[in-house]
């Protein structure tokens, strides 16, 4: 009798018949934001792919028939884990009597963008406001990009912890829309397996064409390995991220299909220039230069894409 009682069963049949309460609107989260700069000639994306969230809103919204790999209960359930995770933080910010609001909800009508904030901080010296954007991270790969490494295994180089860039994007869109509001804004990092930690204040700083670069900086007294001094600047402006929600609502509104900004396998000019932005490792750069054919590099972005099958199968009907 007693094996007929699985918890684990109950969790996933409740996961599976969950309900979505949320108003559905085409259109765009912040989380999905992406931009796009040149460097060395090459045409660079980050964040995420138009044509992943143009298919998600066709499926979602008008009634699409794709191809969608199926995720896993435990690949969501491990997602949830961010979200238990930061529940526990804000409990302890509340505890701490510094938490003023936290889950705030928003919709911009003209991006067609529904957003939702963490954290609304007050620092009890200074009584500074801070809206926060809570994180949370695992693996190997993730510490190194956030801590940063004093050597890298291969190259030796030094690189400082930076933000993951999806995750910068999303809160450049916060930190933009309650500028007047907050003295400052932080992309706060909590581990999933270890409890290191590490923040990073996000800023923006007006250009000559009126534009305003967005700006990254690490705060000291996190778990950083490399510390940077200073603004990091980024090649782009928080303007040129509204400016990709515009693109993507353009091909939502005429049911077109973006182009990939993704590629399953990178030009050697574009290896290059992606290795240069640190987005390719030392060691995958020297096993290609090794023998290119064997050892191809592609986008990270399509490699973990839910929408690839039907991507690949678009480039022979479109
Ligand atoms: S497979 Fe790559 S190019 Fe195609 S939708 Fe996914 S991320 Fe974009």
């Amino acid at each position: 009798m007693a094996r007929d009682f699985s918890i684990v069963k109950i969790e996933d049949e409740a996961d599976a018949s969950k309900e979505n309460f949320s108003i559905p609107r085409p259109g765009i989260h912040p989380s999905a934001s992406s931009v796009e700069f040149y460097h060395q000639g090459e045409r660079v994306v980050e964040g995420y792919c138009l044509r992943q969230i143009w298919y998600k809103n066709m499926m979602r919204f008008f009634g699409a028939k794709l191809l969608k790999k199926d995720i896993s209960i435990n690949f969501a359930r491990a997602g949830k884990l961010g979200k238990w995770i930061e529940r526990g933080i804000l409990e302890d910010w509340a505890k701490a009597g510094i938490l003023i609001d936290n889950n705030i909800k928003f919709y911009d009508h003209k991006y067609q963008m529904s957003g939702e904030m963490d954290a609304i901080i007050r620092s009890k010296e200074t009584g500074l406001l801070t809206g926060v954007e809570i994180k949370t991270f695992a693996g190997y790969a993730a510490e190194k990009l956030l801590f940063g490494v004093s050597r890298e295994r291969g190259s030796n180089k030094r690189m400082a912890g930076r933000p993951r860039d999806y995750q910068f994007l999303q809160s450049c869109i916060y930190a933009w829309k309650y500028r007047n509001r907050f003295d400052n804004f932080r992309l706060y990092y909590h581990s999933r397996e270890y409890g290191k930690r590490c923040e990073f204040e996000i800023t923006f700083e007006k250009r000559d064409d009126n534009r305003h670069t967005c700006c990254w900086e690490q705060v000291k007294g996190g778990d950083f390995k490399v510390l940077d001094d200073g603004p990091v600047r980024m090649p782009y402006a928080i303007e040129d991220v509204y400016d990709r929600s515009v693109k993507l609502l353009g091909y939502i509104n005429k049911k077109e299909l973006p182009p990939r900004d993704y590629q399953e396998e990178c030009s050697p000019e574009r290896v290059s220039a992606l290795y240069d932005l640190d987005k390719v490792s030392f060691a995958k750069h020297r096993d290609w230069e090794k023998d290119p054919e064997k050892n191809k590099i592609q986008d990270k972005a399509c490699e973990y894409c839910d929408f690839r099958e039907q991507c690949m199968m678009d480039d022979l009907t479109f």
